[in-house]
């Protein structure tokens, strides 16, 4: 019985949704064509009180909102999904429209994707994605954001069986505390896992968690640059490699603002923060010239740092016990190796799914949303951990397996050089279009056989 119209409710009651984050703002867009009411509760305080409007340097909240944002194919449409027109809109306001990979440089273990179209991407800050995202969500009647609060405890009945809300309190301020009843509380908190700590909290296990130790650091400066800077480029990005274990995104954003994003496994080779330094580390991964524009641009904000020690999967699907009336979401039940860009989507995937799940009704939902969610972000992070799996510097992977790892995608990315068959289908993988799985056709796999390593300097 759910509602096609926009913010109309079905009768379901009060929804409230713990993060303002892209988890946090697409669970209560499905959410809000079931439940009367959506409430989405943030930490954070807005500039003008939470409906959109802000949109420039990254917040309290989300301090990986400073670096590079990639928003994947398949992430879009499932935005676009959400709030048709939406990708045209923000392009309207200012982000960058660009056709992967006419004009999108990648390299991938020292090959350059062949340069075919395949499709167009969205550029745009996070702020300026989740900005714009946060007033489309709030545009419904039924919603409203309360920022400004945190949540600090969730309230259930007495015998614990059902979540009936939250406490809430301004931060640092416990003698504000109230209390917000609600039909279904959604945990977009994002990866600490507050919504774990409730399951225990309440008398339930907590999910297994699987971790996926990669020490990954990043550093990022935002530019301002003409959109040519880059040539007929809008984007380039150099991956990782086992022998230099350093990547470099550069990316036009919105307007005229780009962005240089530099990460590194393991501390020898994590980023340097100070400008000369971060420069340098730069210029040793991009083309000359690249490096030349980047010395001559002026940078807008200072190097911000971020430390990411590993990948996070929480199994609540496994779970044989849950309440009703909770569950969690986004990087809550997943947070995979930022390098690979797709965290916002898997957030929006999970929110579709939910959506799915919603369509059935309310009834054990979290125990259908958990099952329906871990299919929806299975393939990401077996393709995340996998291709962190092929990184030396990654502990816990037989120095055998890591190396054939490391041979078959360099080997499968020297074919993609040439052989348009074969960039599309790892454009397909890294953007979610396809199944990475569709690496493993046959006519992908006679070609990174023909491009095998012979030799071990090949192998760098
Ligand atoms: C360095 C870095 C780079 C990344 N790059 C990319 C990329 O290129 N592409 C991509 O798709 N993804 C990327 N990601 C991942 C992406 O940021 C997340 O996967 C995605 O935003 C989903 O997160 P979330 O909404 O679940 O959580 P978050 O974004 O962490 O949001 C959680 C929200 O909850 C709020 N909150 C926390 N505690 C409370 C509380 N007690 N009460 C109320 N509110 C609370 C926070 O203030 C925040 O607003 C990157 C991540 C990092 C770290």
């Amino acid at each position: 019985m759910v509602k096609t119209a926009r913010g109309g409710g079905t009768g379901t009651g009060h929804a409230l949704v713990l993060g303002a984050g892209i988890g946090g703002l697409c669970a209560a867009r499905v959410l809000s064509e079931v439940f009367d009411r959506v409430t989405i509760l943030e930490r954070d305080a807005f500039a003008g009180g939470g409906g959109g409007g802000g949109g420039g340097a990254a917040r309290r909240g989300v301090p990986q909102g400073a670096h590079v944002h990639s928003l994947t194919v398949r992430g879009a449409n499932v935005l676009e999904e959400f709030f048709p027109g939406f990708v045209d809109e923000l392009a309207a306001e200012g982000a960058t429209l660009v056709t992967a990979l006419s004009e999108v440089s990648i390299v991938f273990f020292g090959s350059l994707l062949h340069r075919v179209p395949l499709g167009t991407v969205l550029q745009a800050g996070r702020p300026f994605l989740e900005d714009r995202l946060r007033a489309k969500v709030c545009a419904a009647p039924n919603v409203r954001v309360l920022d400004g609060r945190e949540a600090i405890a969730p309230l259930a009945t007495p015998d614990r069986t059902r979540v009936t809300g939250a406490r809430v309190a301004r931060p640092g301020a416990p003698d504000t505390a109230e209390d917000i009843g609600a039909d279904l509380v959604v945990d977009a908190m994002g990866r600490a896992g507050r919504g774990a700590i409730w399951l225990r909290t309440l008398g339930y296990d907590k999910p297994v968690e699987q971790r996926m130790r990669v020490d990954v650091a990043y550093a990022s400066r935002r530019y301002r640059l003409p959109p040519d800077a880059l040539g007929p480029d809008r984007a380039l990005l150099v991956g990782a490699t086992p022998a230099r274990p350093r990547g470099l995104v550069l990316t036009q954003q919105e307007h005229d603002l780009w962005v240089l994003s530099l990460y590194g496994f393991g501390s020898a080779d994590h980023p340097p923060t100070t400008p000369d330094e971060f420069l340098s580390f730069a210029r040793e991964l991009a083309p000359f010239e690249v490096g030349e524009t980047l010395r001559r641009a002026e940078p807008v904000t200072d190097v911000a740092a971020f430390a990411y020690p590993h990948a996070l999967r929480r199994h609540f699907q496994r779970l044989r016990r849950l309440p009703d009336g909770l569950i969690s979401t986004g990087d809550a039940i997943c947070s995979l190796n930022p390098i690979y860009g797709a965290g916002m989507t898997v957030a929006a995937l999970e929110a579709a799914a939910l959506r799915d799940c919603l369509a059935a009704g309310t009834r054990d939902l979290p125990r259908r949303f958990y099952r329906s969610a871990a299919k929806a972000l299975h393939l990401s992070w077996l393709f995340a951990t996998l291709a962190d799996r092929s990184m030396p510097q990654v502990p816990g992977t037989h120095p055998a397996l890591a190396a054939l790892l490391a041979k078959s995608f360099r080997a499968t990315m020297a074919a993609a050089a040439t052989d348009a068959k074969v960039a599309t289908a790892v454009w397909n993988a890294v953007s979610l279009t396809g199944s990475p799985a569709g690496l493993a056709h046959p006519r992908i796999v006679a070609a990174t056989l023909r491009h095998w390593p012979r030799t071990a300097a090949d192998d760098n």
